[in-house]
């Protein structure tokens, strides 16, 4: 049920991009307990990074680092074009008042702090792209990063709406990029728009669809369809890249893991999944890892 639809203008000088994400948003929450704010923070993120890596090419990838001077301390979220995200808070029991009725995202994840942006494009090197947290409410700094880092004027609205219960009821976003050469005419109609429509969550909560959403956003400007993707939480760990995590840490502190702890259970920080080794594993590993180097 978790969707994105991209447009292009029909002078082709503006993508527009627009999502709802409250299943995977939920089922972050679930997998990870947030707080409501937590929930809302990482749930923006989610959303943006999908947003993000739905203009990448297939094969490459995208993460995005926040880490501010709030209680959630950091969040971590990775996508990918093919519509899969994953993520995590780095303390996502943490909660802080409302703000004016409001969770309060930037009180959380504090509003001095960096952003930083991995694209893997399958070059030999990953792009990386740091900026300071302009407000600590995810989509600005988002667009603050694009406009500062890579120079395209970007404009990103995230939303995330959770119950008094912890539910996660109502989760999505839109995003749009003017691409050379720009109209400055279409850019101000546009951010016009942006100023005029209600906030991501108060649409979604109005029964609209991305489709109805990018209607909004683009209202004076003719557009066309260029299809949707399905969205889903998906983390690909698996025990073969937990196994090559623990080689990495090398036979001196996998001994140590043996004689101090007798075995060892992994959690994947990004699903919460666990994976047991037993103290003969451990050793076939210490072994492995030691012919390979
Ligand atoms: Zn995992």
């Amino acid at each position: 049920m978790d969707y994105l639809v991209r447009v292009m203008s029909e002078a082709k000088n503006v993508v527009g991009l627009a999502c709802v994400t409250t299943g995977l948003v939920e089922d972050a929450h679930r997998l990870h307990g947030t707080s409501r704010t937590a929930s809302a923070a990482l749930g923006r993120a989610l959303t943006g990074g999908l947003l993000m890596g739905a203009l990448l090419k297939r094969g490459q990838r995208v993460a995005l680092k926040f880490e501010g001077n709030g209680p959630l301390k950091k969040i971590m979220v990775e996508a990918d074009p093919e519509g899969t995200v994953r993520g995590f808070v780095a303390l996502p029991q943490a909660e802080v008042p409302l703000r004016d009725e409001k969770l309060n995202v930037s009180g959380a994840l504090g509003n001095q702090g960096l952003l930083t942006v991995f694209k893997d494009l399958g070059l030999k090197e990953p792009y990386q792209g740091v900026v300071k947290l302009l407000t600590g409410e995810i989509a600005e700094d988002i667009a603050y990063y694009y406009a500062e880092s890579e120079q395209i004027p970007s404009a990103m609205g995230l939303g995330v709406f959770v119950n008094l219960d912890g539910r996660v009821s109502a989760a999505g976003g839109f995003f749009v990029q003017s691409l050379p050469p720009s109209e400055e005419k279409v850019v101000n109609l546009l951010l016009d728009n942006i100023r005029k429509i209600p906030t991501v969550t108060e649409l979604l909560r109005q029964g609209k669809t991305p489709e109805d959403i990018l209607t909004e956003v683009f209202a004076g400007v003719p557009y066309y369809s260029l299809g949707g993707r399905d969205l889903s939480f998906h983390c690909p760990c698996n025990r073969e890249r937990i196994e090559k995590v623990l080689i990495s840490l090398g036979a001196a502190e996998l001994q140590k893991l043996i004689d101090e702890q007798g075995q060892a259970e992994v959690t994947c920080e990004f699903c919460r999944s666990k994976y047991d080794f037993t103290k003969g594993e451990l050793e076939a590993l210490r072994a492995e890892g030691k012919s390979a180097s």
